[in-house]
């Protein structure tokens, strides 16, 4: 319908979580309206997140040196390991200012129907990490889901097996802040009753 290079933009933005192929003709038209600058400024952008951002070497999160600037912060406590899903997940938790240990990033969760298996994802190198090097706890923070639960479980074993002495433990959840206990999900709820605290 359009000239070529005007339909692989198209494309290439319909490609992008969230944009239909409506929303990436107009964003192809606000590029071709816009400044040169603005429109190399988001072109250059992408290739030097593409070129410079890596894995860091010890906890999968994304850095721009061999390791992130979590690893190299020597302040963070080295006793307490977080494990998440993907490198946003760290984001959050670093937002609470709750979290002072450090991270390990697994690349996703398990989910045999899709043909993820431990070994596709940073597993070993966990359990090599938490066994031994001070590690003292590790506190599994994959997502609420069936695959994240499935994950959480299977951590929990291996890393019991691995280091009996090591202390396990996975993110409650519960109600969100300031909600009414009647708009509450059952799940949601059921959860928060397991996990209840004495006061
Ligand atoms: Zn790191």
């Amino acid at each position: 319908m359009f000239a070529p290079p005007v339909n692989r933009l198209i494309t290439e933005l319909a490609k992008l979580p969230g944009i239909g192929q409506r929303t990436a003709q107009r964003l192809a038209f606000h590029l071709l309206s816009a400044a040169d600058e603005d429109a190399l400024g988001l072109s250059e952008a992408i290739r030097e997140v593409k070129e410079s951002v890596r894995q860091c070497e010890i906890c999968f999160n994304l850095a721009v040196e061999d390791t992130c600037r979590i690893c190299q912060d020597e302040r963070r406590e080295g006793a307490v390991l977080c494990v998440v899903e993907q490198p946003s997940d760290v984001i959050p938790i670093e937002r609470t200012n709750e979290f002072h240990g450090r991270y390990h990033v697994l690349g996703g969760a398990l989910s045999p129907i899709d043909g993820i298996d431990p070994e596709d994802l940073h597993i070993a190198e966990l359990l090599e990490r938490a066994s031994g090097n001070g590690v003292r706890e590790v506190v599994i923070a994959t997502n609420a889901t069936t695959t994240g639960d499935a994950t959480a479980l299977f951590l929990a074993d291996a890393l019991r097996e691995r280091a009996p002495e090591l202390a396990v433990t996975r993110l409650a959840s519960g109600l969100p802040v300031g909600s009414d206990l009647e708009y509450a999900d059952e799940i949601t709820l059921g959860r928060a009753l397991r996990a209840r605290q004495a006061l």
